[in-house]
């Protein structure tokens, strides 16, 4: 190739950093500025300018243009800046990102597939220019973090979520594909917005919807085969359960929403039980949020429950409550219940609000995961506080707007005794003269590791097991150190670790479970997993 195309090429763009012989080797004499830069100068550069930006879009559009003109450099700067740059590619900023897609869109970074595209879903995943894909993050855009449906513009999040796979879990940037489904939206701003990238429509449901879909599950596996990891992300709940369902058992389907968000937080729980003492089996859970979230997390908890007491999972959903946008979800309303809601249905008087669910059922842990923040109000956590030494109080919505509380107010409202986790990240904050750290409750923890388990392990099917040993292995990663700042999460600092324990677990039950192909079973499955692993530094061209 010609020195002009590699250096627009971001996939071998090095920039600065071609070295003399490069240059003479790819006819870039004269094309580059003289000086040669090393990665880490190169690296050192762009953080510092990065850095100067207010505005955390700016850093936002900032990245992506890396990504799209020099690919290595992007991730390497993902990669040893994860603390700081989460916030920007993941939520909360990645939330308005999708938000104003229409307006900071320049090139597409992935297959936008609508209706326009019936009947051709099978061409269209052909012109993308790769052929060999292992993870697809695909959106219908209706359910996008807690800001609700953003049609077309949500293809913020499978890109997001892709770069992540790729910093955090080490799957490689060529192998991930971010897919739209568009179907049209019932945002009416976005459907009168003169820039909306997406189709002019309100959205298609019941057949037409599931028709698209199907073709788009057959296309997939016909193009890229059995060992392909679709996860699905922000769909609305009732497509999201049916979807889940449906193609569990032909597909090697993942929802992160319901399945990893549940991993994560029996992770975080199970951690935070040296905290607070006692076992998974002695805590009552009440939830904010009867969604994807959290019912798919009320679930997990019981049939971890279920294995450590050896009785059936009937009975542990016992100590787990749920209240919706109705109050809380009992006996008496079963029979209006959405499916997925039914297994919750206690034998209870019917309880209208949060604060007087949370007195009638004095929960150990209260978590949110109902989108609508603010909702933890003082009354609902001095309530905690006041029958719990030690309440556990996760505040799981995104992005940081919709969290249910405050990492300030949870502490300053509980005097200091709450175990706090949230899914957007909070600062240390300082009370009474101890500084708190408060962890972040975040899916970003499970999903690039458990998808890594299983490509490495050349999974076909997902099980919950798996989901368990995910949970486990994060769990198994806080440390006393951690634990002493009231932190039960490891820091994302050390996440290309802690993704390499998280798949050789999930791997480790893949083998278990038969589900592996990739025969035989290597023996050390942390190392393998992490010989696995892409990393960005530069190559050297001959
Ligand atoms: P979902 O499926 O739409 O569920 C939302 C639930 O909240 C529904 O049960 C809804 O009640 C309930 N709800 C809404 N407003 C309420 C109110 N004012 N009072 C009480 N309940 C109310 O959404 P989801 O997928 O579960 O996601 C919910 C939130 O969790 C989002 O903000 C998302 O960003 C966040 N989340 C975080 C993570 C993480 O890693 N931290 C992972 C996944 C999701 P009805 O059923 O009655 O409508
Ligand atoms: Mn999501």
């Amino acid at each position: 190739a010609s020195g002009y195309s590699l250096l627009r090429d971001p996939r071998h763009n090095k920039g600065l950093a071609f070295t003399e012989r490069e240059r003479d080797t790819h006819y870039l004499r004269g094309l580059l500025p003289p000086a040669v830069l090393s990665q880490e100068l190169q690296e050192k550069k762009l953080m510092n300018s990065i850095r100067q930006y207010q505005v955390p879009l700016q850093k936002y559009t900032a990245l992506m243009e890396l990504e799209e003109r020099n690919e290595r450099l992007f991730y390497k700067l993902l990669i040893d800046n994860v603390e700081e740059l989460l916030p920007v590619v993941y939520t909360p900023t990645v939330g308005e990102a999708c938000q104003k897609y229409g307006s900071i869109f320049r090139r597409p970074q992935g297959v936008y597939i609508s209706l326009k595209e019936k009947g051709k879903i099978l061409e269209v995943l052909r012109n993308w220019p790769e052929r060999s894909i292992q993870v697809i993050v695909v959106t219908d855009g209706e359910r996008i973090l807690g800001l609700g449906d953003l049609g077309c513009q949500g293809m913020g999040i499978p890109v997001g979520k892709l770069a992540l796979y790729t910093a955090l879990g080490g799957i490689r940037p060529s192998a991930c594909l971010p897919i739209t489904i568009d179907v049209g939206t019932n945002n009416e701003q976005l459907l009168k917005d003169e820039f909306y990238i997406g189709l002019r429509q309100r959205r298609a449901t019941g057949k037409e919807y599931a028709e698209l879909l199907h073709e788009f599950m057959s296309a997939v596996k016909q193009n890229y085969g059995e060992k392909v990891v679709i996860q699905f992300e922000d769909f609305a709940n009732h497509n999201a359960f049916e979807l889940l369902a449906k193609y569990g058992t032909t597909h090697l389907v993942f929802n992160d929403d319901i399945q990893g968000t549940a991993s994560v937080v029996l992770a975080g729980v199970v951690a935070a039980l040296k905290l607070i003492g006692g076992k998974l089996a002695d805590h009552s859970f009440l939830f904010l949020g009867a969604g994807e979230a959290g019912t798919g997390i009320a679930e997990l908890i019981a049939l971890e429950m279920s294995k450590q007491t050896k009785s059936p999972v009937e009975e542990t959903r016992k100590k787990i409550w749920l209240v919706d946008s109705k109050g809380l979800i009992v006996n008496s309303r079963k029979d209006s219940l959405q499916h997925f809601k039914k297994p919750w249905a206690h034998e209870h008087e019917p309880v209208n609000n949060l604060l007087d669910a949370v007195k009638a059922i004095k929960p150990t842990v209260l978590i949110g995961s109902s989108g609508v923040g603010r909702t933890f109000t003082k009354e609902v956590i001095e309530a905690m506080a006041s029958f719990n030494e030690k309440p556990l109080i996760m505040a799981l919505s995104n992005p940081t707007s919709q969290s249910e509380c405050t990492a300030e107010e949870a502490y300053t409202w509980t005097q200091g005794s709450a175990i706090f986790a949230s899914g957007s990240p909070f600062d240390p904050f300082e009370y009474n003269g101890k500084v708190f750290v408060p962890g972040q409750s975040n899916n970003a923890y499970i999903f690039p590791g458990f998808g890594l388990g299983l490509v490495i392990s050349g999974a076909i099917r997902v099980h919950d097991d798996m989901l368990l040993a995910a949970s486990e292995a994060l769990a198994g990663q806080v440390t006393k150190e951690n634990f002493d700042k009231g932190l039960i999460y490891p820091p994302f600092s050390n996440i290309r670790k802690i993704s390499a324990e998280i798949a050789a677990n999930v791997a480790a039950k893949a083998y278990e479970l038969g589900l592996a192909t990739r025969l035989p079973r290597p023996e050390n499955l942390v190392k393998y997993a992490e010989s696995c692993m892409y990393t960005p530094v530069y190559r050297t061209y001959r």
